[in-house]
């Protein structure tokens, strides 16, 4: 599996999201273009005579299918790391949405097991993908969020599952079996999500 299609992935699934870019502004530049680094970092190249970075804006939404298109090579190109600082801003500029997300994800669960939980956290964790306590709070990274959507759904049907039982047994995997047969494959994807996710 490509370990890095991920960050163009979510940007497919949270449609709002805003992208993140440098501005170089240029003597030559007659207009707004753009450019991807090998690193996977959007630029947008303006006149140097501009004033505020509206028209960029504009021309980023316009051009969202063809960033989308391009971030992908750039991204892989890298091949091993994601830019982490770069996932953390996006998550700082889409926490609520994000948490909008997961949150619906999480109720639709919670209604095919039946279960009810207190609070949902979204954090900024180095080494998990979520956990879910005694009293029923469940908390999920904010990095799952940039997973494929089976993964995401993973995560979270696994921290649900918790609810029923507070622990790893065959029946509280027998749980996890209801909605997710292939969670085994799941897990060792994640193995690889985690070396690229979590900083170590
Ligand atoms: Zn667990």
């Amino acid at each position: 599996m490509k370990t890095l299609d991920c960050f163009a992935e979510a940007l497919k699934n949270l449609s709002n999201l805003n992208l993140d870019y440098i501005i170089k502004k240029s003597h030559k530049a007659k207009r707004v273009s753009l450019k991807i680094t090998s690193s996977g970092k959007l630029i947008a190249i303006i006149p140097y005579t501009y004033k505020t970075d509206l028209p960029i804006k504009k021309f980023i939404a316009e051009k969202k299918d063809w960033i989308l298109k391009h971030l992908k090579p750039a991204y892989k190109f890298k091949n091993t790391t994601l830019d982490k600082n770069l996932l953390h801003k996006n998550f700082l500029k889409n926490k609520q949405l994000i948490l909008q997300d997961i949150k619906t994800l999480v109720d639709y669960y919670a209604k095919f097991y039946n279960i009810s939980y207190k609070k949902i956290t979204i954090k900024n964790q180095s080494t998990i993908w979520g956990s879910c306590s005694k009293s029923k709070n469940l908390n999920f990274n904010f990095r799952i969020a940039y997973l494929p959507t089976q993964l995401k759904n993973y995560i979270i049907i696994h921290e649900v599952c918790h609810t029923l039982e507070m622990n790893h047994s065959k029946k509280y995997w027998s749980f996890v079996y209801q909605t997710t047969p292939n969670y085994k494959l799941y897990i060792k994807q994640l193995r690889k999500y985690e070396k690229n996710f979590f900083i170590t």
